[in-house]
């Protein structure tokens, strides 16, 4: 591994080692406390701040209003306050969202954006609508499927429709040109994320899985010219770091913010290479094409800014959530073979219906191309239990000893 090369985007080398280092700190600091890098944010650019929950909302919405994004992280705290108000069997990654906002751990938030991703999240929703847990809550309708023209169409027009809402609730209107800008800011960032993944992935650059995460998070909580700044940092000199004789193997899953138990996982042994995650793999790839169009000559099947992004979001690797789920599956498999890992270690947060459901498919065709697939089911608290750290090398002597080659 060297140090001081540039970077497959394109940004030369600067700093030393030292700035790689200060890089991993800073991203390490942000995600064990997102809140309090938003605070800077607010303090440093005096802007408004508006929050979101999952990976399909498109940050540059808010962007394009001079509004800062911000993706709120799931805890993983005990907080037993959304009892009151949403049924019990909601996923406790939901219930951290609104027991943040009931705890008033959100009030630097101006605003919250949902979509319609899961039957949890428009509990919090309704919820958050109804005691206005922030000054203005809108909802975006997404389409569940994804891979049609008229999906792309239904959603820009959506858009529009939030963004003018948005406008008039927060008295801060959107224009395209800032669009285009958010658009570029957050492709660059986007980009790096995903040669950051490549490098893990190629062994080129060896940094725990754990600390990948750390980064994930940071992604959508810091704003993207710090956070591209800090990463090109750290892919220009990476900290040296090996993962020894750890088990490489996918993390497949939906939002997955904890970096503690991640760290817990690999102290049995995994090293987690690579991912499946909404937040991760399934959301770096996004691209919004912005050439052509801010040379106002349109891209051809998406002349309008709008389309553009609806387009860029809609074609990703879909979540559970949507249809039709054979690119995630393809998409899980393209993971495993680049990352030459041994196997995949599906996350299966408690209560998640749309996992729940699609687990079955994904673990048939994992077994189909002779991948060892292992499932655990937990609550995204804490570092995990004393069981599911025995569990887990089980399953890591499970493969060892079956001396499979991929
Ligand atoms: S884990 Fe599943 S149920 Fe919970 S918020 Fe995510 S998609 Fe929704």
């Amino acid at each position: 591994m060297s140090g001081g090369s540039n970077s497959a985007s394109g940004s030369p080398a600067t700093g030393s080692p030292a700035s790689g280092v200060r890089a991993l700190a800073r991203f390490r600091a942000v995600a064990a406390d997102p809140l309090a890098e938003l605070a800077a944010a607010k303090e440093r650019t005096g802007l408004m701040a508006v929050g979101y929950f999952d990976s399909y909302l498109p940050e540059e919405l808010i962007m394009a209003h001079g509004v800062l994004p911000y993706r709120v992280a799931v805890t993983g705290r005990e907080d037993l306050r959304s009892g009151e108000f949403i049924q019990g069997f909601a996923c406790p990654a939901s219930r951290d969202l609104l027991d943040q906002a009931l705890r008033g751990d959100l009030v630097l938030l101006d605003g919250a954006l949902f979509t319609r991703y899961c039957d949890s999240l428009r509990g919090v929703f309704a919820v958050w609508d109804s005691e206005k847990l922030t000054p203005y809550v809108d909802f975006v309708r997404y389409p569940t499927v994804t891979n049609t023209v008229s999906a792309v169409k239904y959603l820009a027009a959506e858009l529009r429709e939030v963004s003018a809402r948005m406008a008039k609730a927060l008295d801060a209107p959107a224009d395209e040109r800032r669009l285009l800008e958010a658009a570029a800011a957050c492709n660059r960032k986007r980009a790096l994320v995903a040669e950051l993944a490549a490098r893990r992935a190629s062994r080129d650059l060896a940094l725990s899985g754990a600390d990948y995460l750390a980064v994930l998070v940071a992604a959508t909580t810091m704003t993207p010219d710090e956070f591209t700044s800090e990463l090109s940092a750290l892919l220009a000199w990476p900290p040296p770091g090996e993962p020894g004789d750890a088990l490489p193997v996918v993390l497949s899953g939906t939002t997955f913010d904890n970096v503690s138990l991640a760290a817990s996982i690999e102290a049995a042994g995994l090293y987690l290479i690579a991912d499946d995650l909404a937040t991760g793999s399934r959301w770096y790839g996004v691209n919004v094409e912005t050439a052509t169009l801010a040379a106002g000559e349109g891209s051809g099947m998406y002349a309008d800014p709008w389309e553009a992004l609806a387009h860029a979001y809609l074609t990703r690797p879909p979540c559970s959530v949507k249809e039709p789920s054979s690119p995630r599956a393809d998409h899980l498999i393209s993971q495993v073979r680049r990352s030459r890992a041994a196997g995949v270690l599906f996350y299966l947060t408690k209560f998640c219906d749309s996992e729940q459901a699609e687990w079955p498919y994904l673990r048939d065709r994992l077994a189909a191309e002779g991948i060892p697939a292992f499932m655990v089911e937990g609550e995204q608290k804490g570092a995990g239990s004393g069981g599911l750290q025995t569990r887990l090398e089980a399953f890591r002597e499970q493969i060892e000893m079956s001396g499979d080659e991929l």
